[in-house]
């Protein structure tokens, strides 16, 4: 038998009289925490804390020496108590933790899920803390936003935290209440939408001419830019690719050789696709808001044929054909430049 020693009184204990004794220290903070949470529910409810120049119960938690979170708490033990009448019992014969029964607060008090309620606090005794807490969240969430959710984990410094924090007090203050951070996440989310989204942006009065007239300058107009962005979905314009990031307004024609800077003149492309025309390994034919674009005399790709095809038609077919005898040319002529290139170093 291990032998300890009450600290305050300084006499020995046995392991039974420590057990027994906390045992009933622990059924007295339970039973203290009820109390306490009920007093607190009423208070709010009466506004009693007024009496005392507290603006609110967390305030008047905060005279008592507890945090407001320490409050909120116990807010919520009290309203899963008020709002299931065996949850007390189950907090009581120890078949429910007071934990559980926090997170279980607002599944219980929410109208749309009177049926279940039986049902989450009897699931809670069988699962961890952690899977309840889990479920209630998720639950709460499809409610509030009336659709499936998904819980997304970010890994973001201290430093953005803070910032976060300090943009749901003002997502709050504009929403008129206060934004948990979920709904701090989603309304972050819509500002930077709609404030920089082109697809969504408003058409103002376009203050440039026609681009045609101007062959020196290289400016796109910005309702230019955007027209394309709308035509394109805001994605890489060839066939069959996803790019969205990283997009580059590509001349249909080269610049150089005097292209205007119209809609129907640029292509919306990611960089290796803007490359690959550049290049010329790519050749758009057609309109260019729905073009077939041709890869040496192998392949057609359009919109409907992202994987590509053979050539089908005349026009097609001679426009491969073209395409793969420059391409021939430009690879003999660059296999002339390299051996004249070796004979005038040899001589
Ligand atoms: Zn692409």
């Amino acid at each position: 038998m291990l032998l300890q020693v009450d600290q305050r009184t300084r006499t020995f204990l046995d392991d039974d009289a420590l057990i027994a004794r906390a045992t009933e220290q622990a059924q007295a903070v339970r039973d203290a925490e009820i109390a306490l949470a009920k007093s607190l529910l009423e208070m709010r409810e009466t506004r009693a804390y007024l009496a005392c120049r507290c603006s609110s119960v967390e305030m008047f938690g905060g005279r008592l020496g507890y945090e407001g979170h320490e409050i909120r708490r116990l807010l919520r033990l009290a309203e899963a108590m008020d709002a299931e009448s065996s949850v007390e019992e189950r907090i009581q014969a120890k078949a429910l933790s007071v934990a559980k029964a926090v997170e279980l607060a607002p599944i219980l008090n929410e109208p749309s899920l009177f049926d279940e309620k039986s049902g989450w606090v009897k699931q809670a005794q069988k699962d961890s803390y952690s899977k309840t807490r889990r479920n209630a969240r998720h639950r709460m969430a499809e409610i509030r936003c009336g659709e499936a959710v998904e819980t997304l984990e970010l890994r973001v410094p201290d430093s953005v935290v803070e910032r976060f924090e300090r943009a749901r007090v003002l997502a709050s203050r504009k929403a008129g209440r206060h934004l948990t951070r979920d709904e701090t996440f989603e309304a972050l989310v819509d500002h930077y939408v709609d404030s920089f989204d082109p697809l969504l942006v408003k058409e103002g009065k376009r203050r440039v001419g026609p681009t045609e007239d101007d062959y020196k300058s290289r400016y796109i107009p910005i309702s230019v830019k955007r027209e394309i962005r709308r035509r394109a979905g805001d994605c890489c314009e060839f066939p069959g690719c996803w790019a969205r990031a990283f997009l580059e307004f590509a001349h249909r024609r080269p610049h150089r050789k005097g292209s205007g800077r119209e809609a129907r003149h640029l292509f919306l492309l990611c960089r290796h696709h803007h490359f690959f025309q550049e290049c010329g390994w790519l050749v758009p034919l057609g309109r260019t808001a729905d073009p077939i674009w041709i890869e040496g005399s192998e392949l057609i790709y359009t919109r409907n044929c992202p994987g590509g095809r053979e050539p089908e038609n005349d026009r097609e077919m001679r426009a491969a054909a073209a395409l793969a005898r420059r391409m021939r040319d430009e690879k003999s002529h660059a296999a002339q430049d390299e051996a004249d290139g070796e004979e005038s170093a040899a001589g």
